[in-house]
């Protein structure tokens, strides 16, 4: 379907901390989606919600009538937002209500969940993005540059860590949360910045844990390797690569705000962007222009099976090897790929 001139209304479904805290208040700012919807099983907050986005009440769901939301023409995309385990039932009942589906990351905790999600929306016709919001910031964009072009020359040491402190709740819970502590929450970033720094995937991991904090290896084709560390006793957010020719770096790496970097031959100068506000309205253009989602279902699907062997490690003590898989990124706003390589938009790298 090609509709250049509308706006896609979107339906938010578990109303925590990021979607009251970052999704609802960046749908503020979009252009191309609104908020149209809310699911919660909470009435009290159905009725905040319902007053300070001045939804209509047949906008507002819980989780047993969810599924009539087929039924709501004012509703294009539900956003998935609940703990990680749950995220397959949400997005299943999304796509066979016929609407195309946000997923937050990880896509689940396991791969035949994954599957189960890619099969139901591609069944329906519908679009599977995760919330993979790093893929529209500048800064980490110009990481890809940086590490696809060779402009510092290869990379002869890459390093990924993010950590966070003062967990509580549902994260702890590997029965909501996955295997491996941190690896799926926080550890899903380093994955992702390594793999998008290096336009591939890894070939062969390793790992171990030391207490909540959780340490990996990537090996990837033509004997490139990533050192990642992440966890939920210690603060980290950083991403350096050194390569033949020079370095880049960015610290903060992973933040919602306030990301920075710089490089061998001097400080990088991006625009600080609402990161929540341009991945939605992306996503939305390209369902609204026919084009492929720049972070689809498959990314996310491979993504939790590099996981889950990076816990299979921790678990043996041994390297797991893995197929390697061929990333092939969408277009994004700023940047984007051809035949697998990310390419920058404008003329020059900017530093
Ligand atoms: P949260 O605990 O604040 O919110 C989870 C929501 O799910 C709550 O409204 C809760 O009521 C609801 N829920 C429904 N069923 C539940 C159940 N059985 N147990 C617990 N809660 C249940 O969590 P959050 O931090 O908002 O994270 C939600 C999702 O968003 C996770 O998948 C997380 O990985 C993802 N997330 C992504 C980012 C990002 O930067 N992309 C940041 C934070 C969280």
């Amino acid at each position: 379907m090609k509709n250049d001139n509308k706006k896609m209304g979107i339906a938010l479904i578990g109303l925590g901390k990021y979607a009251t805290e970052q999704l609802a208040p960046a749908l503020q700012e979009t252009a191309n989606c609104y908020l149209a919807g809310i699911v919660t099983g909470d009435s009290n907050k159905a009725a905040q919600w319902k007053r300070r986005y001045n939804l209509d009440e047949q906008c507002v769901y819980n989780y047993e009538n969810y599924d009539n939301i087929k039924d709501n023409p004012a509703i294009d995309i539900v956003y998935v937002v609940t703990p990680n385990a749950l995220h397959a039932e949400f997005v299943i009942r999304a796509a066979k209500a016929g609407k195309h589906v946000i997923c937050e990351k990880p896509l689940a905790t396991t791969t035949k969940d994954c599957d189960r999600m890619i099969e139901a929306c591609e069944n329906a016709g519908v679009t599977l993005s995760v919330g993979y919001r790093l893929h529209f910031e500048p800064y980490n964009q110009q990481m890809m540059r940086l590490g696809q072009t060779h402009k510092f020359g290869f990379i002869e040491h890459l390093i990924a860590k993010d950590g966070i402190e003062g967990v509580t709740g549902w994260r702890l819970d590997p029965q909501l949360a996955g295997e491996g502590g941190p690896l799926m929450d926080v550890g899903i970033y380093c994955l992702q910045a390594a793999n998008y720094v290096y336009n591939m995937s890894p070939i062969a991991v390793t790992g171990q844990q030391d207490g909540q904090s959780v340490h990996f290896h990537l090996e990837y084709p033509g004997g490139f390797t990533a050192e990642c560390e992440c966890s939920y006793s210690k603060k980290m957010n950083y991403l350096h690569a050194n390569a033949s020719n020079g370095w880049f770096e960015l610290e903060p790496a992973f933040g919602y705000a306030g990301i920075k970097g710089k490089t061998s031959v001097g400080s990088l100068h991006f625009e600080q962007v609402n990161q929540q506000a341009i991945e939605m309205d992306s996503i939305a253009k390209a369902i609204l222009s026919g084009k492929s989602t720049p972070v689809p279902g498959d990314m996310g699907r491979d993504d939790v099976q590099m996981l889950l062997a990076i816990n299979r490690a921790l678990d043996t003590g041994q390297r797991v090897l893995l197929d390697p898989v061929i990333r092939a990124s969408a277009t994004t706003e700023t940047g984007g790929a051809i035949n697998g390589a990310w390419f920058a938009s404008q003329d020059e790298m900017q530093h």
